[in-house]
């Protein structure tokens, strides 16, 4: 558990503050993250590191001269928002590109996704290299998550960016580190969040968890904990039978702690693998054998191999001077200070909405507060059922949500915007502020319902249509959730098929919401006899039997209280 703290909701960021503070000349903070103090002396491509904070030295621990130019730090466990990737990517930039590299987990997926695609337009070339080394988290590579590996990706494409290639190289470099990597983790005991007095999972006695993800995300199965010298030769096992061999026979070597595996602990696990790598006839360069890439105080260890070729061979073995991993000498930089580069938020420029156009933002915004009041009443019980196979935050991330997008919407609606920018200001606050699954989705969501509708026309039937496929086409696109998953697709198609419908069919759009919402609501109740296959419930999917999906049963009430609303403004 966590015995130093102040206020548990604010941990992630007083240790940042305090590691900023410790290791100011390698890192400064920057809104979302940190960067480097001095950067380099030449124009490089930056590499940025991210994810959920919890996991020091991942990530901002490995940032410095030879490995990261940056990294995104989320709150504990949780993905940072795409704005913040692209505030500390637009600090990081120095003129030849941007590459995120971040673990394969939903969230981080998303979010760097939406960033990438913002970044591009803004003209900076950005590039994801996304890591899948945890053999036990799927059998598919390209499905699995991202754990300890991270470490040698990260190495290798820091040190490919500092030796001066270029983008496509460095991504080619990184890319195939990833390929070429593999880990088999085990735990033996659960972490405990800041604040939380029981762990976030729990092992029977005795047992420890193969392949147990760093979150708690199911592994292989629960076995008998073996004398050290079997779990060694186990782990070698393991790691060894899916290796991709590069030919050369080297390989780079991490015997990682998960934060309460002490490092006695770790050489006397290494007192076996060491060898029984050797006798697999490997040979081991610059092992590590510490705490690399942790998971809170959780007791586990996991084996990291990656093969290497030439090109890896001397990329992992380049100098590297960061806050938690230095690797022979290399200059900190004598290049500007971060500092002077460090973006405002820049405020977006737009043009004022055509009359009509502004009159139907004045209308989307109090239909914004009324969703705003609905979310309120529900919270609780949103957490209530988000709890029960979840992690029991949908009814907060939601009311985060909805009073970012309130503030934000009436603000731009204050500055004339039409509905369509109304709208794309609302999603992009929720976006920033809500946090979670839900929190990108409903933020992208909203954002494409009003780039849809646009600025300049009054819209009607056939625009909401159109602007409902297009949120429901950008939840699939970003959360790749299909029906029956059990998320809150589940309720908007049935939706979106039903308004669809009543427009055809020639009703009002008053009543045609109003049905479609009825729909909806059916629908979501109807996810109660489902299993929950996508997001942070699928861990305990069976769990989720008997309960209707948080995500669905939210929007459910969403169109329902947007339907009053509409009734009401036309009467
Ligand atoms: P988190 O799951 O990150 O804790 P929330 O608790 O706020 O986020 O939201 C959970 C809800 O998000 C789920 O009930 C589900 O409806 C929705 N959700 C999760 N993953 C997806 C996805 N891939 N596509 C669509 N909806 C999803
Ligand atoms: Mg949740």
């Amino acid at each position: 558990m966590t015995y130093v703290c102040d206020n548990p909701a604010e941990f992630a960021d007083d240790a940042l503050a305090g590691f900023c503070d410790a290791y100011s000349s390698l890192v400064t903070r920057v809104p979302g993250g940190v960067v480097r103090t001095q950067r380099a002396s030449e124009p490089k491509v930056a590499v940025l590191f991210g994810g959920g904070s919890g996991h020091y030295p991942a990530f901002a621990g490995l940032v410095g001269p030879g490995m990261g130019d940056g990294a995104v730090c989320g709150n504990v466990f949780t993905s940072p928002s795409a704005q913040q990737a692209i505030t500390v990517a637009k600090a990081a930039h120095y003129g030849r590109g941007v590459v995120f590299s971040y673990g394969n987990y939903a969230g981080d997926v998303m979010n760097f996704g939406i960033a990438t695609d913002k970044l591009l337009s803004s003209g900076i070339q950005t590039a994801n290299v996304v890591v899948t080394d945890d053999v036990a988290s799927a059998p598919e590579p390209a499905n699995r998550r991202g754990i300890a590996g991270d470490f040698m990706v990260y190495k290798v494409l820091g040190a490919a960016a500092e030796r001066g290639h270029g983008l496509e190289e460095v991504v080619e470099l990184g890319r195939r580190a990833n390929a070429y990597t593999r880990t088999i983790g085990v735990a033996f005991e659960g972490c405990t969040m800041p604040g939380a007095v029981a762990p976030l999972f729990a092992l029977p006695p005795g047992q420890m968890g193969l392949g147990l993800g760093i979150h708690g995300e199911p592994g292989i199965a629960d076995v008998a904990l073996p004398p050290a010298t079997d779990l060694g030769r186990l782990l070698v096992e393991r790691a060894l039978s899916e290796l991709p061999g590069t030919g050369s026979g080297r390989v780079a070597v991490i015997l990682n702690g998960l934060g309460a595996t002490k490092y006695e602990e770790l050489f006397v696990l290494w007192k076996t693998v060491g060898p029984a790598l050797r006798d697999a006839g490997l040979e081991i360069v610059a092992p590590e054998v510490g705490e690399l890439v942790t998971s809170l105080d959780m007791a586990g260890v996991s084996l990291t191999l990656m093969h290497l070729d030439e090109d890896l061979d001397r990329l992992w073995l380049d100098p590297t001077v960061t806050p938690a991993f230095k690797r022979g000498e290399i200059p900190i930089g004598q290049g500007q200070s971060a500092v002077s580069v460090v973006p405002t938020n820049e405020a977006t420029v737009t043009a004022p909405g055509s009359i009509p156009s502004q009159a139907a933002a004045a209308t989307a915004v109090s239909l914004l507060r009324r969703v705003q009041a609905t979310i309120h009443e529900a919270a609780a019980e949103l957490g209530r059922i988000d709890a029960i196979a979840g992690d029991g935050d949908h009814g907060r991330g939601m009311v985060r949500g909805i009073d970012a997008a309130v503030i934000a919407a009436g603000e731009a609606a204050l500055a004339h915007c039409g509905v369509g920018d109304v709208l794309a200001a609302g999603g992009d606050a929720w976006a920033e502020q809500a946090g979670g699954t839900s929190g990108v989705l409903w933020g992208a969501g909203l954002r494409a319902f009003g780039e849809h509708l646009g600025n300049d026309e009054t819209p009607d039937f056939t625009s909401l249509v159109g602007a409902v496929h297009a949120f429901a086409r950008q939840i699939q696109e970003l959360g790749g959730a299909s029906l029956g998953d059990k998320t809150m697709i589940d309720a908007l198609l049935p939706f979106a098929d039903s308004l669809e419908e009543q427009h055809r069919t020639g009703h009002d759009v008053v009543s045609g919401w109003v049905t479609a919402a009825e729909v909806a609501t059916r629908a979501a109740e109807g996810t109660t006899e489902l299993v929950a296959r996508k997001g942070r419930s699928r861990p305990l999917g069976e769990r989720s039997l008997g309960t209707p999906d948080p995500g669905a049963t939210s929007l459910a009430l969403i169109l329902t209280a947007v339907g009053l609303g509409l009734a009401e403004v036309s009467e």
